[in-house]
């Protein structure tokens, strides 16, 4: 995977994908300095404005940010567009115009840590200085059997697409099979079974219920919902989640999905004519792959700064990457993430300055629970994610939550024409203060 294939044409297959973009483009042959970033993420979208807005069109750097999709993915809201609703139409080349950030669209097959290059799709290769790798995370596929085949999950806007086709059909009383599909009547029924007691089958196994009344969503998980909150704040979240009429069922391991049904450890069968998978995370293995050093989990190992620990010329961010602070090696979260792109931004801009970048440091301090569009739960933190006291509930929460989930796109704004206003995040205090440096 790492030979560079032959007839690879470097600027023109990147002169031709980025609008505006000149035949010099990719920073080869050049002397241009060419950064290059991968995933238009909440932590890629962060490193490439930051970069645009800081190195602006000077000439000797290039910043490139290649992304699957032209239109930003609002992950916080995919559950949302799994019960149908519409989200705003978020362009990611529009946003970056005025920066010195240009956009490629494509599908990046291969990283070559050693010839510097990335592969996109079939037959473009783009070369790097320094890669910002952002390709975040998805829901682990092969948990267990059958989740690829039958269960639906919220790794695109595509398949959260999907299920809300599903739900609606199963709403209209056309299902098409399962338990309590085809009735034809209008006020058709059926069980759906959200599996993952985390934040995201939280929010969604909610989200659900509200939208679709008339459909049994039951939600399966190892831990309680609202495991890591407050003993009050949990069960605040638990009775919501009663009265939107979502049937809580933790404690147990769910070993295969079948066609129209879960299987638990014990043998127990429960039908289902619509499974959501939410539970684990895995990243892309193209970090292994490239020979990347990466933790068991496929996530890039990083130093204070962000780098690579094998391949310093690679920053890694958001959920792709495993960054050490002192209460441990951060999860995957939006909150975290964004702070990640900017810290990793701004490092390269002071390495091209000749300066040493700074260690990053970043401590949590909310997690906000959606439980349908009226209710939520927002569990202040310590830095180490433990809970804190105090929590809202109810209305407020909610459009703390809303808040909470509006908030990148116009940051991105901000940030193109203030920099320095993304470099805002909480650092963690005594709680990072001495554990950053691996
Ligand atoms: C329903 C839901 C609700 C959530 N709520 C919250 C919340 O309230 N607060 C919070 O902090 N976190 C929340 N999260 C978690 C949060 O969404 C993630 O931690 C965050 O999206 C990680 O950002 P990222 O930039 O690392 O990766 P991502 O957002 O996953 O972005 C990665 C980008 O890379 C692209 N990509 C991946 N592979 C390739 C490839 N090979 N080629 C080209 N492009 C590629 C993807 O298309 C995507 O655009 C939620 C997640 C979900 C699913």
């Amino acid at each position: 995977m790492n030979a560079q294939p032959k007839g690879t044409r470097y600027e023109d297959a990147y002169a031709a994908t980025v609008a505006g973009g000149d035949a010099d483009g990719a920073g080869g042959g050049t002397g241009a300095h060419h950064v290059l970033v991968l995933g238009a993420g909440y932590a890629g979208m962060s490193a490439a404005v930051q970069l645009g807005a800081r190195v602006g069109r000077r000439q000797n750097v290039r910043v490139t940010l290649v992304n699957a999709q032209e239109r930003f993915t609002e992950r916080l809201r995919l559950h949302m567009t799994a019960t149908g609703q519409q989200l705003a139409e978020l362009s990611i080349p529009e946003l970056l115009e005025g920066t010195g950030a240009r956009f490629v669209r494509g599908w990046v097959t291969a990283v070559d840590a050693d010839a510097r290059t990335v592969r996109i799709d079939d037959d473009r290769v783009l070369h790097y200085d320094t890669l910002v790798y952002g390709l975040g995370s998805v829901a682990d596929l092969g948990a267990v059997a059958g989740v690829e085949e039958h269960a639906y999950t919220l790794n695109s806007p595509e398949d959260a697409a999907a299920l809300a086709d599903r739900l609606a059909r199963l709403t209209k009383g056309n299902g098409n099979g399962g338990s309590g599909s085809g009735s034809g009547s209008g006020s058709g029924s059926g069980t759906v079974v959200v599996v993952g007691s985390g934040l995201t089958g939280i929010e969604s196994a909610a989200e659900i219920a509200e939208r679709h009344p008339g459909l049994d969503v039951v939600l399966l998980g190892r831990r309680e919902p609202g495991a890591t909150m407050t003993p009050k704040a949990a069960a605040y979240l638990r009775a919501a989640l009663g009265r939107l009429g979502v049937t809580v069922r933790s404690g147990v391991e769910v070993v295969e999905v079948l066609p129209g049904a879960v299987e638990l450890a014990g043998g127990e069968r429960l039908p289902a004519d619509a499974v959501l998978w939410t539970s684990g995370t895995r990243v892309s293995p193209l970090a292994a792959a490239a020979g990347l050093a990466v933790d068991e989990r496929g996530r890039v190992l990083t130093d204070a700064a962000l780098r690579s620990v094998s391949h310093p010329e690679v920053y890694a961010v958001g959920d792709a990457a495993a960054i050490r602070q002192g209460y441990g090696v951060m999860h995957g979260t939006c909150q975290g993430g964004m702070p990640t792109g900017v810290h990793a931004a701004v490092s390269i801009v002071r390495t091209l300055k000749g300066k040493a970048p700074r260690p990053f440091r970043f401590g949590y301090y909310h997690t906000p629970v959606s439980l349908g569009r009226n209710d939520a739960v927002v569990q202040f933190t310590r830095p180490d994610d433990s809970p804190r006291r105090i929590h809202l509930t109810g209305r407020t929460a909610a459009r703390y939550k809303e808040v909470v989930s509006a908030a990148p796109w116009p940051t991105y704004g901000r940030m193109k024409k203030m920099p320095a206003s993304g470099a805002v995040w909480p650092r963690g205090g005594r709680f990072t203060r001495n554990g950053a440096v691996r």
